[in-house]
C-alpha cells in the first residue's frame, strides 16, 4: 500500500495572531520535500507544528498512516543554525552520539557499537578529523554536517531540516545534499525548508510554497510557476524573474 504524510487542516498562532491558516498537503513517502516561501511564511512554524514542539491550533499530522506520538522516535529534527548554543561545550562526537539517544532511552550510558556507528555517521558527513573538537570551533558548515549526522545517527524514518543550507560553504552543501539524495533514494522522507529558490529544482521532488496559507504544493514544476510564485513573493516577484528562476 502507498504510504503517505499527510498535514490536514494546520493551523497555528502566536499569541492570538495566526502565523499558518489550515494548511494541508499529503506525500508519498520516499520523496526529498522542500518548503519554500518569504520570510516570515510560516516555514518553520509549519515544521515545528507538525513535530508538535510548538502547540497548534487546529489539524492533525500523520506520517505514514501514524500519529506523532507512534513515529516520534523515527523522526529526526535539525533546527535552526541560529536557534543552537554552538558555546555549549560538547565534542563533536559527543553530540553526534546524542542523536542515538532517543533509541537508546535517557537512562542507557551508549555502548561501544554507539561510538563506532556515531564516528560512522560523522564519515559519511566527512567531519572524522574534527571528532574531538568542541562543536564551538567549527565553520557554520562543518557545524551543519556535525547535526546532519546527529539526524543520521537517529536512524530515521522521517528527516526535518530547518535552513540547513543558510550560511555555509559550497562543498558542506554539495555534502548535505548528496546524503539527503541517498536517504530518499533508501526510502526516507525530508522535508527541508528552504529560502534560495535558485536550486530549488535540481534540490527538490516536491515543494510546498507557503505564505501563511498552503499555496501550492506538489512535484517541483507543478509549484514552481509564475502565477504562484508571484502570489507567494508578492513584492519580491519581479525580482526572482530576473534571477531566472522561472527559466
Ligand atoms: P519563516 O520560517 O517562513 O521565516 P516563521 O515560521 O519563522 O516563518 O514565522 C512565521 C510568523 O510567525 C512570522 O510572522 C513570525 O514573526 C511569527 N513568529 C515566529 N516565531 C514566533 C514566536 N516565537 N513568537 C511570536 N511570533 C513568532
Amino acid at each position: 500500500m502507498k504510504q503517505t504524510i499527510e498535514v490536514k487542516n494546520l493551523s497555528t498562532s502566536y499569541y492570538g495572531k495566526e502565523a499558518l491558516h489550515q494548511i494541508s498537503f499529503s506525500f508519498d513517502t520516499g520523496k526529498l520535500i522542500g518548503i519554500i516561501g518569504p520570510n516570515g511564511a510560516g516555514k518553520s512554524t509549519l515544521i515545528k507544528s507538525m513535530l508538535g514542539l510548538i502547540k497548534k491550533d487546529a489539524g492533525e499530522a500523520s506520517f505514514a498512516g501514524m500519529s506523532l506520538k507512534k513515529v516520534r522516535k523515527q523522526i529526526a529534527y535539525v533546527p535552526q543554525r541560529a536557534a543552537i548554543d554552538w558555546d555549549f561545550p560538547i565534542l563533536v562526537l559527543d553530540a553526534v552520539l546524542l542523536g542515538t539517544y532517543p533509541k537508546l532511552g535517557i537512562f542507557r550510558r551508549p555502548s561501544k557499537a554507539d561510538r563506532e556507528w556515531a564516528y560512522e555517521c560523522l564519515e559519511k558527513v566527512g567531519m572524522e578529523a574534527h571528532s574531538k573538537k568542541q562543536i564551538g570551533e567549527l565553520s557554520g558548515g562543518q557545524q551543519q554536517r556535525v547535526f546532519l549526522a546527529r539526524a543520521l545517527a537517529q536512524k530515521a524514518d522521517f528527516f526535518f531540516l530547518d535552513e540547513p543550507l543558510v550560511g555555509i560553504d559550497v562543498t558542506s552543501e554539495e555534502v548535505i545534499m548528496n546524503i539527503l539524495k541517498d536517504l530518499r533514494d533508501e526510502g526516507k522522507s525530508i522535508f527541508v525548508v528552504h529560502h534560495d529558490l535558485t536550486k530549488v529544482g535540481e534540490y527538490f521532488d516536491d515543494l510546498i510554497l507557503l505564505n501563511k496559507k498552503l499555496i501550492k504544493s506538489g512535484p517541483v514544476k507543478s509549484v514552481l510557476q509564475p502565477e504562484l510564485m508571484r502570489e507567494a513573493y508578492e513584492a519580491q516577484f519581479s525580482l526572482l524573474d530576473t534571477m531566472g528562476v522561472f527559466s
